[in-house]
């Protein structure tokens, strides 16, 4: 398990500042929810993370090493994001391999790879399903299947329930955690639901206008939220 570092990530689009000067640490083994109304950057620093965008200034830590410029397909990540993006031709099983394979890991070390995470989303005997064969909350353990397959250092989660309707997403919520818990993974969830922040998370980080405004246990931002944004936890619960 490793923790990753963000440390006075900057980054902008032309005049518009998305990320300023944002520095935290998301600690090893730990489910953190990157909270914060949309448009507040919490995609892009994610996208930075994983490294799919570059900062304009600042570093990534993965475990303490710098990876600010390693690229994206050595970086060990995987993500899941809002819209499944599942190979729509191709069944579970091919789905859940294709990032194997692609590692160079074939054959029955691969075959046992699939069924152990197939296992752990509960999806055992679906491997012969096409995508469009599964529901939504399906289809999503599919790309959670496909994201931990190749041992990732972090897993990274961009909106992953909000397709899914109220109930299988409260499902999915204590799946995600399950499946966290089983594998040990640090996470980065983001979402700007306060109350899935808040139930799933070890740790929440609060984001406004590009810059983290506050961090802190669940209990603690819910008791003391610093500005309206984190206020609003309370106007919900009134
Ligand atoms: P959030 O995930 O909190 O909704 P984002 O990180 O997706 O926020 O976006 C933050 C801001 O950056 C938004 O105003 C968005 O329009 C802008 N933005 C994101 N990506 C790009 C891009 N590739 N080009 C231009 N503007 C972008």
């Amino acid at each position: 398990m490793i923790g990753v570092d963000v440390a006075s990530i900057s980054k902008g689009y032309g005049s518009l500042r998305v990320l300023d000067q944002v520095s935290t640490s998301f600690k090893a083994g730990q489910f953190t929810s990157l909270l914060g109304p949309s448009g507040s950057g919490k995609t892009t620093l994610l996208r930075i993370i994983g490294g799919f965008v570059s900062p304009d200034d600042g570093k990534i830590r993965f475990g303490g090493e710098d990876v600010t410029d390693v690229p994206l397909w050595q970086r060990k990540v995987g993500m899941v994001f809002q819209s499944y993006a599942l190979f729509p031709h191709m069944n579970v099983h091919d789905n859940v391999i294709f990032g194997l394979n692609r590692q160079g890991i074939r054959g029955e070390a691969a075959r046992k790879e699939v069924a152990r995470v197939l296992e752990m989303v509960h999806l055992t005997g679906f491997e012969q399903r096409k995508p469009k064969q599964l529901s939504g909350g399906q289809q999503q353990r599919v790309a959670l299947a496909r994201a931990i397959v190749t041992k990732p250092k972090v897993l990274l989660l961009d909106e992953p329930l909000s397709a899914l309707d109220r109930r299988l997403r409260q499902d999915m919520q204590i799946e995600l955690r399950r499946i966290q818990r089983e594998s040990g993974l640090t996470t980065i969830f983001v979402t700007h639901d306060q109350e899935e922040a808040l139930t799933l998370s070890d740790t929440v980080a609060i984001l406004d206008g590009g810059r983290i405004i506050q961090e802190g246990e669940p209990l603690d931002i819910y008791e003391r939220p610093r500005n309206r944004f984190a206020a609003s936890f309370l106007g919900d619960a009134n």
